[in-house]
């Protein structure tokens, strides 16, 4: 079980918000320069976003409107920048066949300087200060854009998902770890080192579960897929009687549970991954509330994998969010909404961001 749980709700259940989030219809979408420009420049132009994962490279044509009119795939080749250069040229030229493309947006795990033309460090590509974007428009003579996958999928729900009409929003995606990235007044805002976000990194468990960065009790060790499927497999490996259809969908063996698992059992009602759930879900709420107390975002949206849960992960984290956010009662409060684009966010959001960057670069 958790070392401990969050704090003890100290305002009744289900007590409405006091404040709703503005209607889309009340809020300027941006004073930003990039979206002026955007809404400038039209409606005309196709782009080609790529989304570099661990495992595979997805990659696709998108119009000004955040529609995929054509996709391709290709398994990643390993980590040397040289292979997974080929691939995106590759991709490229594949999807280039019957569309006029003006731009390449590029998204991957990692951080990349505020330019878009480096990427400072990938923890799956063995891209270190790799100068990426000069050697790739030379090979494919357009303009490229280089993003973290999470700020890619974050502008993608903001210009055309869940985050639409939200001026400061937060995007939180929950897979193995969690992936943080705001749009703030019309932009991805990325701190001052275009390291921002790593939001599944507060310590939100002093001394709690080791952290692959190195800490102990990062957030992600507590609210991720990777921690739906820990809590089970310990569950399992107890004998516990409630874990009984947990061990029996795994043939016995509480190794092979993982957090996509539990997710399913708890969707066709098993009620010990539903608790499990409930358990993420309230840790979730419990470090929204701290984010709030931070950056006082209007919307908080959650994507990634681990939102298959739908409400058996968002509920919970809306109550422990209501009863641990500073101020409550006294101040709005941030709206929690799941993320709409699904997993291609990332390539629709580094497409859309490639083609707003070269035109606000001229
Ligand atoms: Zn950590």
């Amino acid at each position: 079980m958790y070392a401990a749980s969050p704090p003890e709700q100290n305002s009744p259940p289900g007590r409405p918000v006091p404040w709703r989030r503005r209607r889309p219809a009340q809020v300027q979408p941006s004073r930003g320069k990039q979206f002026r420009e955007h809404l400038r420049l039209g409606r005309k132009g196709l782009a080609i976003g790529i989304d570099i994962g661990g495992t595979k490279v997805a990659a696709g044509v998108v119009d000004a409107d955040g529609r995929i009119l054509s996709e391709a795939r290709r398994s990643t080749p390993g980590s040397d920048p040289r292979a997974v250069e080929q691939v995106i040229v590759e991709l490229v030229d594949e999807l280039s066949a019957g569309h006029r493309i003006r731009s390449v947006g590029i998204g991957a795990a990692g951080w990349m300087d505020l330019d878009g033309g480096t990427v400072l460090f990938s923890p799956h590509l063995a891209w270190r200060n790799e100068p990426l974007r000069a050697s790739l428009q030379r090979l494919l003579r357009r303009p490229v854009l280089l993003t973290n996958d999470a700020d890619a999928a974050a502008w993608a729900e903001w210009r055309f998902g869940a985050g639409q009409g939200e001026d400061r929003m937060v995007c939180i995606t929950l897979g193995t770890g969690i992936g943080g990235a705001m749009v703030m007044a019309g932009r991805v805002e990325r701190g001052r080192f275009g390291v921002a976000g790593e939001f599944g990194h507060q310590i939100i468990m002093p001394g709690g579960h080791r952290c692959e960065c190195g800490n102990r009790g990062c957030w992600e060790q507590y609210a991720s897929g990777n921690a739906l499927g820990r809590e089970a497999r310990i569950l399992a490996a107890a004998n516990s009687p409630v874990a009984q259809e947990l061990l029996a969908a795994v043939g016995g063996k509480p190794d092979r549970i993982t957090g996509a698992i539990v997710t399913e059992l708890a969707l066709a009602g098993d009620a010990a991954c539903r608790e499990l759930l409930e358990e993420v879900g309230e840790w979730l709420g419990l470090g929204l509330a701290n984010l709030a107390a931070a950056l006082d975002p209007g919307l908080f949206v959650i994507g990634g994998g681990l939102c298959s849960a739908g409400d058996l992960l968002v509920e919970p984290a809306r109550k422990a969010f209501a009863r641990n956010l500073t101020g409550r009662g006294f101040r709005p409060a941030a709206g929690i909404e799941l993320a709409a684009l699904g997993p291609s966010a990332g390539l629709i959001g580094a497409a859309d961001l490639s083609r707003v960057s070269s035109r606000t670069r001229g």
